[in-house]
């Protein structure tokens, strides 16, 4: 426990003994009520009104709000109904009694246990002697002998005391111990609780008037008090659905903010440092694409748990939404306490989870900030944390601590991103061509459109720096059919031309799970007039892995349409032969990681020759990616590639350029002079079965 939650505990003490000594001071004073005769006589009453206490106080309303958990208990009616009828001593005692029994029940601390008897007791005692003040003395309430204003005045009177008196009790007793504002708290309590509970009191009177005529008419008035209990069950429902989220239970963005607001405006001492974690499962959608969203959400539900029980107490542990998460610790000591935190929450994760029949592994990235180093509003707190938890994901870290250097970049990335849409406007986004060489013939007939961002200030952004963020942020859509368009228009200007060749395009994998997909390829051929071999797409591997089945209705709704599909950076995804005999496709590409390095790492050269012959036995045909030298696109004719791209053939260019390229390049390629280009280009074979287009 550190100094501040330790002042907290010295305070709580002090008042909760402080209640205790007035209660005892109150209950003194109520005894002089106490009247025997009306005890003996009203012995129905007791009896009953004692059940329906204990009744009300062993089921409460539990209302969970931003700041803690508060009970809304409905036993006030009775209690107040004894009060009236019977006398001040058998109320209170009835109260303590059924109070220290359910905390008893409950194992309610020592503490808990004393506070809440006797804040009973000196409500019920300090109503007592304004019920008295009002009326002259105390005399239990007969209603057939007694109606007059001046009664009247003192049950009002009673009934505003107690409801003031228990709430300035209670509303300090959480204030103290969660160390925020006592007058804050209570105000916050009575605006709140003032309807529910002036109703559950105004209600007593009528008790006790129904009651003096005949008990057996008591269950007709149980009808509005269960009306009263129901609709603040509905509203405490309704509160708590609003700051929780309703998958997981954690507390949702809304309940985060407030709590860290809260947090915030706690805010002491210098040293009084407070931590926001932002955690991000990894691959956390590969999870629900492959098993499921029930499965998914499963996995959601264990975080919470997990990531609860290694953390301090008070933290806070949010659902922020998707499979980000958030952890309020609400008193570090320094940035190095925080990131041992933060690295003791990522370890809780590396058991792994069992869902349904499998033990997943999940792992997770977070960011740190601290306030009130990296920021004074919960904003700023968040979005620094947001910009830890990316470095994290970026250099996978795990775990990063906010540094001002890297907000330079995702200011950038949310620069770029606030810009993509107007610069798609302005042409700004277009399209580089890599030509694909076909080695059996040595010739050209088709090339791969790779995307550019041309930025007026900042110059060439390359698709790694803007694909996969316009696939987090909703642009994907309008950039796939900006690049759609892009493509089919440069097809038909080529075929205009003379010149014939198919335009490639890649696809994201949101895009292949998005099912208008199909529509919108056969649209831009239709509004070109192209024919489907005009347009070609590659989808990579493990996009199409990520929701396997899903991809292939799309695949196939495509390949229906006519197009060629190629299954791209092949060798990275998983995926099993079995599956991909079932996929309508007709090219394979060698990811270039595995092309790039086969001549001087054989572990890479077999896994190429493996895939070459994996694709012939499927029929269908082999590209290499990343060929860069020579050598390597001599070593893959030799192997029996199809086709190869890489910067040794053509580095991607700018449309204008292929023309020419096709015009000088080709021909010196595809010629028959030296020994060398013999082997590369040997005479055509028999042709294969799909094994060409
Ligand atoms: P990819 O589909 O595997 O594209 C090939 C990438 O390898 C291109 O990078 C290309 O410039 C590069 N490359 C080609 N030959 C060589 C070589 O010999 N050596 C090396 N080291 N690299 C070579 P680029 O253009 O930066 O594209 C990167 C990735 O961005 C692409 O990988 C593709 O996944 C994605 N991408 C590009 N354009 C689009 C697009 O229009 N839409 C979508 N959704 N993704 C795109
Ligand atoms: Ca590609
Ligand atoms: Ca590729």
């Amino acid at each position: 426990m550190n100094g501040r939650a330790a002042s907290h505990g010295r305070a709580l003490a002090w008042f909760v003994g402080l209640v205790a000594l007035a209660a005892v001071g109150l209950l003194i004073a109520s005894a002089f009520a106490v009247d025997v005769d009306r005890i003996r006589d009203a012995w129905v009453e007791l009896a009953v009104f004692a059940a329906m206490v204990l009744l009300c106080e062993a089921r409460p309303i539990t209302v969970v709000r931003a700041g803690g958990v508060d009970q809304l208990v409905t036993s006030s009616t009775f209690t107040f109904a004894l009060f009236l009828a019977v006398g001040p001593l058998p109320a209170i005692a009835v109260q303590v009694v059924a109070s220290l029994i359910v905390d008893l029940v409950e194992r309610k601390s020592a503490q808990r246990l004393i506070f809440n008897a006797s804040q009973y007791v000196a409500s019920w005692g300090t109503v007592s002697l304004a019920y008295a003040a009002v009326l002259g003395g105390f005399e239990a309430w007969r209603p057939s002998a007694m109606l007059s204003p001046r009664a009247v005045a003192a049950i009002a009177t009673a009934a505003v005391t107690f409801f003031l008196v228990n709430s300035a009790l209670v509303g300090a007793v959480v204030a103290i111990s969660k160390g925020t504002s006592v007058v804050r708290g209570v105000a916050a309590l009575i605006s709140r609780e003032a309807a529910s509970d002036l109703i559950l009191l105004a209600l007593a009177p009528v008790v006790v008037v129904v009651t003096d005529r005949s008990v057996l008419l008591l269950p007709l008035l149980l009808l509005p008090v269960f009306a009263i209990y129901r609709s603040a069950a509905i509203a405490a429902e309704k509160e708590h659905l609003a700051i929780h989220d309703s998958l997981t239970d954690l507390q949702n963005r809304l309940g985060f903010l407030s709590d860290l607001e809260t947090r915030i405006a706690r805010r002491r001492a210098d040293a009084d440092k407070a931590a926001v974690l932002l955690i991000d499962l990894d691959h956390f959608k590969e999870v629900n694409d492959t098993l499921g969203h029930q499965a998914g959400d499963e996995l959601l539900r264990h975080i919470g748990p997990r990531l609860a029980a290694g953390l301090p107490e008070g933290s806070c542990v949010a659902r922020l939404g998707g499979d980000e998460f958030a952890v309020l610790l609400p008193s570090v000591i320094d940035e190095h306490q925080a990131l041992v935190l933060a690295s003791q929450l990522c370890e809780t994760l590396d058991e792994p989870f069992r869902i349904g029949e499998f033990n997943l592994e999940v792992e997770a990235s977070v960011g740190v900030s601290l306030f009130p180093d990296h920021g004074t509003t919960t904003e700023l707190l968040l979005k620094h944390a947001d910009v830890a938890m990316y470095v994290a994901k970026r250099c996978n870290s795990r775990v990063e601590l906010y540094d001002p250097e890297q907000d330079h970049h995702s200011t950038r990335r949310l620069n770029l991103m606030g810009q993509l849409r107007s610069a798609l406007a302005d042409g700004q986004v277009v399209l580089y061509y890599q030509p694909k060489l076909e080695l059996r013939r040595g010739r050209v007939n088709e090339v791969e459109a790779l995307v550019r961002w041309v930025h007026p200030e900042l110059g060439m952004i390359p698709p790694a720096e803007f694909v996969p963020m316009a696939e987090h942020t909703g642009l994907i859509r309008p950039l796939t059919s900006h690049v759609l368009q892009l493509a089919a228009a440069q097809a038909k200007a080529w075929r205009a031309a003379g010149i014939d060749l198919a335009v490639s395009v890649n696809l994201s994998a949101r895009s292949l799970h998005d099912g208008a997909i199909a529509d919108e390829v056969e649209a831009v051929l239709l509004e070109h007039k192209l024919p489907p071999g005009a347009l070609r797409l590659e989808i990579t591997e493990s996009s199409i892995m990520a929701d396997p089945t899903r991809a292939k209705r799309v695949l196939e709704r495509l390949h229906t349409a006519g197009l060629h599909l190629a299954i791209d950076d092949f060798g990275t995804g998983y995926s099993s032969l079995a599956y991909l005999q079932e996929l309508p496709v007709g090219e394979i590409k060698i990811d270039r990681s595995f092309v790039m390095n086969m001549m001087e790492a054989e572990a890479d050269q077999v896994i190429v020759r493996s895939t070459i012959e994996l694709a012939r036995n499927l029929g269908l045909t082999s590209t290499a990616e990343g060929v860069e030298t020579e050598q390597a696109l001599r070593w893959l004719v030799d192997a029996g590639c199809d086709h190869a791209q890489g910067y040794h053939i053509a580095r991607p260019m700018p449309a204008d350029a292929v023309a020419e390229w096709l015009a000088t390049n080709v021909p010196t390629v595809r010629g028959t002079d030296s020994g060398s280009v013999v082997r590369l280009f040997p005479p055509p074979r028999s042709r294969r079965a799909g094994g060409s287009h």
